[in-house]
């Protein structure tokens, strides 16, 4: 058993998760704190009254390293995870072209969010908890929530929350770690979560848009598992997003919507219902280059998919240094 007995985490998304059932696993007592009401974090999922779900953040995900494929193997073997194979093309200017690179993509079946439950299996998640602040004393941590509760004491601290977030929280505890935090920018991503009434016909599943206010569009029914009603999730670009930042949801819908009629040139329908999300804080736009940041003088650190590598695949190999870095210690 390492040292550190007693661990509270910031985020219950694939980072924060992962690192938590690594830990457990290892007899540490952890402690997952989580502002949302579900588990995921970006890994999303929305769920309308009518039952229909939607992925509004991660679209799938790949497996490019060995544990990576382990951990997705054993999801798919539960039935917790699928092979996505819908046709994914690269659209132009109604030009559609094959990807130059094949590989496997896979979502979370019935929706995205399946994975975080599985990773959460066992583990203390205090949902609808926001961090407020942070307080050390004799050597221990402690949280102050939202609420005003305080909760601890922990020998260690994790965040895994966006790289402005966990700099609010930690930054002034570990002058280590704030130097790395500033190094990172996170892009922005406006996504339209559409209902049809009919099926769209267009040559694809999902296509990278090029040329276009949007650079994502995506079959959200066609994905394994996912209600029968027609329904899309279109992500706008980066850079259209950072401009039209400060819009309304319903501006940002009608916007994306036309311009994904005219991208796609399918035939424009009254849809059965539209809705916009903006994350703040979607992918990172250049990660550190270590998986993990750690200060032991203040059993601190730091992980996510702005360490080591971008993407869900980024943020679970993340956790999982993270945790064996701590077990490793003796
Ligand atoms: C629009 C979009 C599209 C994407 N597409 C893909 C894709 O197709 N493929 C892919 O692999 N990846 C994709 N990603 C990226 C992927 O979703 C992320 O890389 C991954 O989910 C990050 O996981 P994480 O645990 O590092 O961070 P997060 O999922 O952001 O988890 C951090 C958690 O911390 C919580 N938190 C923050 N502050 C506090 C606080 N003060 N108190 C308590 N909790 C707090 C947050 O609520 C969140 O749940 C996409 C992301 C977005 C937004």
């Amino acid at each position: 058993m390492s040292s550190v007995s007693t661990v509270a985490i910031i985020g219950a998304g694939v980072a924060g998760l992962n690192c938590a059932k690594t830990l457990l696993a290892a007899d540490v007592a952890v402690t997952v704190f989580e502002k949302s009401r579900g588990l995921g974090g970006r890994l999303a999922t929305r769920r309308l009254e009518s039952g229909t779900t939607f992925d509004h953040g991660a679209q799938y995900f790949t497996a490019r390293d060995e544990l990576f494929r382990a951990q997705v193997d054993q999801w798919c073997a539960n039935e917790m995870a699928s092979l996505w194979q819908g046709r994914i093309v690269s659209w132009n200017h109604g030009m559609c072209s094959e990807l130059p690179e094949k590989q496997d993509r896979y979502v979370g079946v019935p929706t995205m969010n399946s994975i975080a439950k599985s990773l959460a299996a066992g583990l203390e998640v205090r949902t609808n908890v926001t961090v407020k602040s942070l307080r050390r004393s004799d050597g221990s941590w402690y949280i102050e929530d939202a609420n005003g509760t305080c909760h601890g004491p922990y020998a260690a601290l994790i965040s895994t929350a966006p790289p402005p977030q966990t700099q609010f929280l930690v930054g002034s505890f570990s002058p280590a770690i704030s130097a790395k935090i500033t190094k990172v920018t996170m892009a922005p991503c406006w996504a339209v979560m559409v209902q049809l009434h009919k099926p769209l016909v267009v040559p694809f599943d999902a296509a990278f848009v090029n040329n276009s206010a949007l650079s994502w569009v995506a079959r959200n029914s066609g994905k394994p598992g996912r209600s029968i009603a027609e329904s899309w999730v279109l992500h706008a670009s980066a850079s259209w997003s950072r401009s039209h930042f400060e819009e309304s949801a319903d501006d940002i819908a009608l916007a994306l919507i036309e311009e994904f009629w005219e991208a796609t040139r399918a035939t424009p329908q009254a849809p059965a219902l539209m809705l916009a999300h903006r994350w703040r804080y979607a992918l990172p736009e250049e990660p550190l280059s270590e998986r993990y940041v750690l200060d032991w003088d203040c059993q601190l650190g730091v992980c996510g998919d702005w360490c080591g590598g971008p993407r869900v695949e980024g943020a679970y190999l993340s956790g999982l240094a993270l945790a064996e870095a701590l077990l490793a210690a003796t």
